[in-house]
């Protein structure tokens, strides 16, 4: 019996300590667990990324201060690293840049972390917050998209046609005029510039749910950076992803917003004689690429002739008026062939325009007026303060010189877009009057923002000079 108790107790010792040594083992590793887990907790751990890809870094110090900018390094970004590290290297000058201009000694630890989005399984975007461990505030740093079937980086230039990019630029320049941070770098030529349909400059987005976020960098716009959102519906068919969006309703008129700053001089350029295939679309190129529009005053059978060229006027946002039918001397008809002559361009544009738009001014060929014609006329006859005389020199430099030694806010100029001239004259004119400070107008944007009504067959020079 006593042997028998004593192998048990014996037994029973070995149990003990076996689970003696399992517990302190137990214990040991949960005391290493937490230090390991209190390390991460004590550590100045800040930058690290969320999602614990801490190999992916580039990482770099600025005087007292320390950057992180972590890039996707992983199977699901298998092919595309390169664009990944490229990405970040852009992200990491720009917080290096910052850093170094703050003129205040500060010892900051910044990161630019990520998460991605897979839009209509095949875009995946790359969306990036900057994150400070001072204010612990996370900031939208733009991103970029990688289309997962051909493993590139998709840009303005592939994500957009030539109309499409038109009205992005349109749009953001219209929402930066009525933003209150932006409205005045808004009219400023560097902002326009950087604002033009060029694919470059609306290169840097990401796509989430339908929507664009375009992401301007530190620079002409804006020292901190902007961000910018458009809806992909609004582009329909010009964008050019294969992101599920519909086509565009059938609609021959399409114009994006214009604002017009009533506290800021301009000037309305007009254009006689036109359409013109060629020099009236290479001036609405040069109007566009500076936010600016004008009045095109047409003559009917061009209308007839050109219908493409006299829609592109109407969507581009500059203003589409009469200059008759076929330019006769209206002081020499009476009777319906007068009426004929200043009804008849009006209701052209309304059948092409599908009735959308209507034209409210008139331009008398030569501009030769008399009583009748003041009488039979259903518009205000447009007249002009600045009388290029570019179809008679036919020098570009002369009529670029003529319109700014007399400009003034108000101003109604006289060009015709029928020469090649002329628009040589434009491509120079357009910008310079901006960089003096005009919003480049049409005559109808013009007197509204002056506050002016006009009314059936007055002549009208400017805002200021009405008989
Ligand atoms: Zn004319």
């Amino acid at each position: 019996m006593q042997k028998k108790r004593k192998r048990k107790i014996r037994r029973l010792r070995v149990g003990n300590l076996i689970l003696l040594m399992s517990v302190a083992v137990l214990v040991l590793a949960m005391i290493a667990g937490g230090t390991i887990y209190l390390f991460h907790l004590i550590q100045p751990g800040f930058l690290r990324s969320q999602n614990g890809r801490e190999a992916e870094a580039l990482r770099g110090e600025v005087r007292e201060s320390e950057i992180a900018v972590f890039y996707p390094d992983e199977e699901s970004s298998a092919g595309w690293t390169d664009i990944a590290r490229q990405q970040a290297e852009v992200l990491f000058n720009q917080l290096q840049s910052t850093l170094n201009q703050q003129t205040e000694q500060t010892s900051l630890r910044v990161k630019a972390d990520y998460r991605t989005h897979l839009e209509n399984g095949r875009y995946c975007s790359v969306i990036y917050t900057i994150e400070d461990d001072q204010t612990q505030q996370s900031q939208p740093a733009g991103g970029y998209v990688i289309d997962m079937t051909t493993l590139t980086l998709v840009d303005g230039s592939t994500a957009f046609d030539q109309a499409g990019l038109q009205w992005i630029s349109a749009q953001f320049r219209n929402a930066m005029k009525n933003r209150e941070d932006m409205k005045e770098v808004a009219y400023t030529l560097p902002f326009i510039e950087a604002s033009a349909w060029d694919s470059g400059n609306f290169s840097a987005f990401t796509l989430e749910e339908g929507t664009l976020k375009f992401t301007f960098r530190p620079g002409v716009m804006s020292e901190q950076g902007l961000q910018w959102e458009l809806p992909v519906s609004e582009l329909g068919e010009h964008f050019l992803l294969d992101a599920g969006q519909s086509p565009l309703p059938e609609n021959k008129v399409r114009i994006a917003p214009r604002t017009v700053d009533p506290n800021r001089p301009m000037v309305a350029l007009t254009f006689d004689d036109g359409p013109h295939p060629t020099n009236t679309v290479q001036i609405l190129e040069v109007l566009q690429r500076y936010d600016s529009a004008a009045t095109f005053f047409m003559q009917g059978y061009r209308v007839e002739k050109y219908p493409e060229t006299t829609l592109m006027v109407i969507n581009s946002g500059s203003e589409a008026a009469s200059h008759s039918y076929s330019h006769p001397k209206l002081t020499k008809l009476s009777g319906d062939s007068l009426a004929f002559q200043l009804d008849k361009t009006t209701q052209l544009v309304e059948e092409l325009t599908d009735w959308q738009v209507t034209i409210r001014l008139f331009r008398p060929p030569y501009g030769l007026v008399n009583d009748q014609v003041r009488q039979t006329s259903a518009y205000p006859l447009i007249m002009w303060s600045i009388d290029t005389l570019d179809w008679k020199t036919r020098d570009p430099q002369q009529t670029v010189d003529n319109t700014l030694s007399e400009v003034k806010d108000g101003s109604i100029v006289l060009l015709h877009d029928i020469h090649a001239e002329t628009v040589e004259a434009v491509r120079q004119l357009v910008p310079a009057l901006i960089e003096q400070g005009y919003q480049l107008v049409t005559v109808d944007e013009m007197m509204q923002a002056k506050g002016v009504t006009l009314s059936a067959g007055q002549k009208v020079f400017s805002p200021y000079d009405i008989k």
